[in-house]
């Protein structure tokens, strides 16, 4: 096999591949196989989405001719390792369309991406004490506890826009949070519970009306929607690969330079460093400054895989078929007696939780498995919505734009199957 990957898609011509399900099935080896007998039905795309072969193919190339440490060597894998792995970061500027490479951070996720920040922004004297930061009651736990852990030093406190029972923001009462004590607002742009996409952009005007800045969690948008972060004027936004077809243990940190070259460090290392001496060390400029240590070098190209991978598709054709899917599941489950969905929001992702009367989630989970349908259980790590709804736990289907109507038929059936057993 030659040294460069010849990829074998319309991504460099800029040309954009018909949609075509059954084809894209084809391209997620994963999604052909069985489980407990039966072909595998998977709804636990907001957990994490599988895998297209040329993320794969692109990963393994690096390990089997290209692997080598980065930033560091002037040997020919260790140039070759790092020019893979900027060109990565190159594509990731490009598809959220940051104003320049280096406001891209890489990181392990929007979790570690978030507690960068809180750790930073923290330890830059950015917080006083009885500051506040704004969140929503629809906050994963990876936006509420990085904020407390951090903040709770500094007696930071959190104010929460509340949310109305369809699973909206209530905004009048986000605009009525806002004061001279707030320092930042940090909001889910798509709720991984609800599904409920937020009015981002008329949050971040708002906010920044009152020289605020805002950090959105993008962990359940970029999957699914074309996000630019210069349009939406984000400060700051983050999000996981593995949820958007790549790796695990990758993910970006967005920031604006303006306030990415003002917070200090987050760990110390290599990489990281302009000069060391005992007396004192100077940093790098953005983006090595956050990334200490050897990176996810595999992770990042294979992030940057993806992004080729879904730059092949029209999003409006991904964004179209998803919501047929949100429609058709949403119409087939309400159907269904004793059912009730959780988040009912105007504008929402292809996400459905719900609760069946008198069967708790877990129950419904594990019945259906044996059918070879995943779906999640649980509280989601989003614990305060759960006390909003007065439920312990949802079941939740999520989809990506790889499923089909069959599986949602499929889903219902299964179902109505459990229900059948309990009565
Ligand atoms: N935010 C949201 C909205 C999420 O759905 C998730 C993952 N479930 C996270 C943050 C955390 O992402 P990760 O575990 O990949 O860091």
């Amino acid at each position: 096999m030659s040294e460069t990957l010849q990829i074998k898609s319309p991504v460099a011509t800029g040309e954009k591949n018909v949609f075509d399900v059954e084809k894209i099935r084809s391209e997620f080896p994963i999604l052909s196989r069985k489980v407990n007998g039966k072909p595998l039905v998977y709804l636990d795309n907001a957990a994490t989405t599988q895998k297209p072969r040329a993320v794969i193919d692109r990963t393994n190339h690096y390990y089997n001719y290209e692997n080598a440490n980065i930033h560091r060597g002037l040997h020919f894998l260790s140039e070759l390792a790092t020019e893979s792995y900027e060109k990565a970061r190159l594509k990731i500027k490009e598809f959220i369309n940051a104003m320049s490479a280096s406001e891209i951070i890489y990181v392990r996720g929007a979790t570690e991406a978030i507690n960068l920040l809180a750790t930073t922004m923290c330890r830059s004297g950015y917080f006083k004490d009885g500051d506040e930061i704004i969140v929503s009651h629809m906050e994963h736990h990876a936006n509420i506890i990085p904020w407390q852990i951090m903040g709770g030093r500094k007696n930071v406190n959190l104010k929460v826009i509340p949310i109305t029972d369809e699973g909206e923001l209530d905004l009048e009462a986000y605009k009525k949070l806002i004061n001279e004590k707030t320092k930042l607002v940090s909001v889910v742009h798509v709720s991984n519970s609800l599904g409920t996409i937020n009015p981002v952009k008329e949050i971040i005007k708002y906010a920044h009306a009152h020289n605020i800045p805002v950090l959105l969690d993008g962990a359940q948008a970029v999957p699914h929607m074309r996000v630019d972060v210069q349009e939406l004027d984000a400060d700051f936004y983050v999000f996981s690969g593995h949820k958007m077809f790549a790796p695990t243990g990758i993910g970006v940190l967005y920031g604006k330079t303006k306030y990415l070259d003002k917070l200090p460090p987050y760990q110390g290392g290599g990489d990281m460093i302009r000069t060391v001496s005992f007396e004192g060390s100077t940093f790098a400029d953005l983006p090595h400054k956050f990334e200490a240590g050897t990176p996810h070098i595999a992770g990042g190209i294979g992030l940057g895989a993806a992004i080729d991978y879904l730059n092949q598709f029209d999003p409006m054709d991904i964004l179209r078929h998803e919501e047929n899917l949100l429609n058709y599941a949403t119409e087939k489950l309400s159907m269904i007696d004793g059912l009730r969905i959780i988040g009912t929001a105007k504008h929402k992702s292809a996400v459905v939780s719900f609760v069946v009367d008198g069967i708790h989630p877990y129950d419904i989970g594990t019945i259906i498995d044996t059918d070879g349908i995943a779906i999640r259980t649980g509280h989601h790590c989003t614990q305060p919505i759960m006390q909003r709804y007065n439920v312990s736990a949802t079941a939740r289907a999520s989809f990506a734009f790889y499923n089909t109507l069959e599986e949602v038929d499929l889903l219902a059936e299964g179902l109505n199957k459990v229900i059948k057993l309990f009565k």
